[in-house]
């Protein structure tokens, strides 16, 4: 049998995901007890317009990137799933400390029962989904990194593996603008996860050619988002990186996204670029020069489709 992407509409051959956005928020509810200035996006009619207007520009699937128990709200993502033709994979995991309440259940787990916890989301059902009729299933780990090694729970990051081992799935890894990878990609390793795994997000915001061949070479892909980020000279830093990554051959390694928490960043909200942007900016960009289209399909959501795809047995 071949693999196949759990969708939050359930599962789907990678191939029929078509153009995916790999690393993205479509909604975030506010949690209590948190910093009131982390990201918010919960309104389901102008999200519903944004998914719609992403559809419109060719896009068919979206990866979304907000774990459990900091926003995440599995039947809102599915009702815009079906409201609006998108495919939207789910996950599971753990985000940075910050986005949760001090006290917050996931934190106090071993890594024993963060693990299970993380499996029942991939395999049985979202927890806050338990009592739909049709399940509601995460797609993925979404796991964070701190700004250190040493300051990224382990318990968790044990549970991550575990789960990992035990489920086949793919594991994006949010990192601080790529800091301590290499550490990171060493636990998964002497933890027996292959690197095949592993998605490694933001690593455009340390744009060293040296360290991406390198972590390319490993099997781990890279996820590069910060085409529209000013603030991160996409011009002199990811466009660049991008061009002597598909020099050196290494597409197979990378996955295009846009990672819009912030909603400031959507048409749906009075920002910019909006969502379609991830087709009418960085696609029609990349159609505009030499490389090949399949290539760009593969950046633009083949890779991350076939990373997804979860193999039974
Ligand atoms: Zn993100």
């Amino acid at each position: 049998m071949d693999g196949l992407v759990t969708t939050v509409l359930g599962p789907v051959a990678p191939e029929a995901l078509g153009p995916t956005d790999g690393h993205n928020h479509l909604w975030i509810e506010p949690t209590a007890g948190t910093d009131p200035t982390a990201p918010v996006l919960n309104d389901e009619s102008a999200i519903r317009q944004e998914l719609m207007a992403y559809r419109a520009a060719g896009g068919g699937a979206m990866v979304d990137c907000q774990p459990g128990g900091c926003g995440r709200n599995g039947r809102i993502l599915a009702n815009l799933s079906r409201a609006t033709g998108v495919h939207v994979i789910a996950c599971t995991g753990f985000h940075l400390r910050r986005y949760y309440p001090p006290h917050a259940m996931l934190w106090q787990l071993s890594a024993e029962a963060a693990a299970d916890l993380f499996v029942e989301e991939l395999t049985g059902s979202l927890r806050e989904t338990k009592n739909n009729p049709q399940p509601i299933r995460a797609g993925f780990l979404k796991i964070a990194g701190e700004a250190s090694f040493e300051q990224t729970s382990g318990h968790l990051l044990e549970a991550a593996a575990a789960a990992c081992r035990a489920t086949g799935c793919a594991i994006e890894m949010h990192t601080e603008r790529g800091t301590a990878v290499e550490e990171f990609l060493q636990f998964f390793v002497d933890q027996q996860v292959d690197p095949q795994r592993l998605v490694f997000c933001h690593v455009d915001k340390r744009p060293d050619f040296g360290f991406h061949e390198a972590m390319a070479k490993t099997g781990a892909m890279l996820e590069y988002d910060t085409f529209f980020r000013p603030k991160y000279k996409p011009e002199i830093n990811v466009w660049p990186l991008l061009e002597k990554m598909l020099a050196a051959g290494l597409s197979s390694q990378i996955v295009l996204a846009t990672d819009m928490a912030d909603s400031n960043m959507w048409a749906a909200f009075g920002g910019q670029p909006g969502l379609a942007a991830f087709i009418n900016g960085i696609r029609a960009r990349l159609e505009e020069t030499a490389v090949p289209v399949s290539i760009i399909q593969d950046l633009m959501g083949g890779n991350i489709a076939r990373r997804l795809a979860i193999f039974p047995g």
